[in-house]
């Protein structure tokens, strides 16, 4: 294996607060080089902040408030967020989208807490990385709106190739996940086998997602392999091209060096 990027980790969750060492220890195992760990609310950007200042080499924060707590967003969290992505270990603004299968915020709260945040990565010049549920005709929308003006991942994408297609059209990254593992994943192995190397992310969405074979516990950053693996098997090439490719897209999204 070569060296990979998990660009989508959340190693703040309670569920490593047992043995988070060792799972991030494990990446090294692995060749995991590094894990982008996103905010899901106030409180879990501070601790995603503090986890990329505690391994600076491992592990880089994103901060932001997902759309289940988009009654949270106001002017004051923002002005907040925008002090914290001062801090060089912060590389993007995320997660931050649209939800309507939980649909836990009130739909307009969710468009301008996404909104509000998107004009923040604009200000900052930080790719965003978004969160999309059932959500396609508002996110696209939304996205257009900003053509040009912002960059950024479609976290865990599960789409379909037409949805792949309007995306990347806009300018977009696509994360794969564990999902493209799982057997009755049709739309996303489909997506997966159009998709460009160069519009190309892998992620764990970690402690979410499992791939296969260990679907059903509690995924971890080691375990993007299978989904690197997964993802060559379907394109019919060798497994360096998609860790080589992933890896490249990640630093160049999120300006690593
Ligand atoms: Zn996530």
């Amino acid at each position: 294996m070569n060296d990979i990027i998990d660009s989508h980790a959340h190693l703040d969750d309670n569920r490593f607060s047992m043995d988070r060492a060792d799972v991030i220890a494990r990446m090294e195992e692995y060749r995991i080089i590094m894990a982008i760990n996103p905010g899901a609310n106030y409180e879990s950007s501070k601790k995603a902040l503090r986890l990329a200042k505690k391994y600076p080499e491992k592990i880089k924060a994103a901060v932001g408030t997902h759309p289940h707590d988009a009654d949270e967003v106001n002017l004051l969290l923002l002005e907040e967020y925008e002090k914290m992505a001062k801090d060089p270990d912060v590389v993007a603004i995320g997660e931050i989208g649209l939800d309507y299968y939980y649909d836990n915020c009130d739909r307009e709260v969710q468009k301008n807490a996404f909104r509000m945040q998107l004009d923040l990565a604009e200000k900052l010049n930080l790719p965003v990385i978004i969160h999309n549920r059932d959500s396609d005709g508002d996110m696209v929308e939304i996205l257009s709106e900003y053509q040009g003006r912002l960059r950024g991942v479609i976290h865990s994408f599960t789409g379909s190739v037409e949805m792949a297609k309007r995306y990347t059209n806009l300018g977009f990254y696509l994360g794969f996940g564990g999902v493209v593992t799982f057997k009755n994943a049709r739309k996303v192995v489909e997506s997966a086998a159009w998709v460009p190397l160069e519009r190309l992310l892998i992620e764990t969405d970690a402690p979410y997602l499992t791939p296969v074979p260990h679907r059903g516990k509690r995924n971890e950053p080691s375990y993007v392999r299978y989904t690197a693996e997964k993802i060559a098997e379907i394109k019919g090439i060798h497994v360096a091209q998609i860790t080589g490719y992933s890896k490249r897209n990640a630093m160049d999204l999120f300006g690593l060096r």
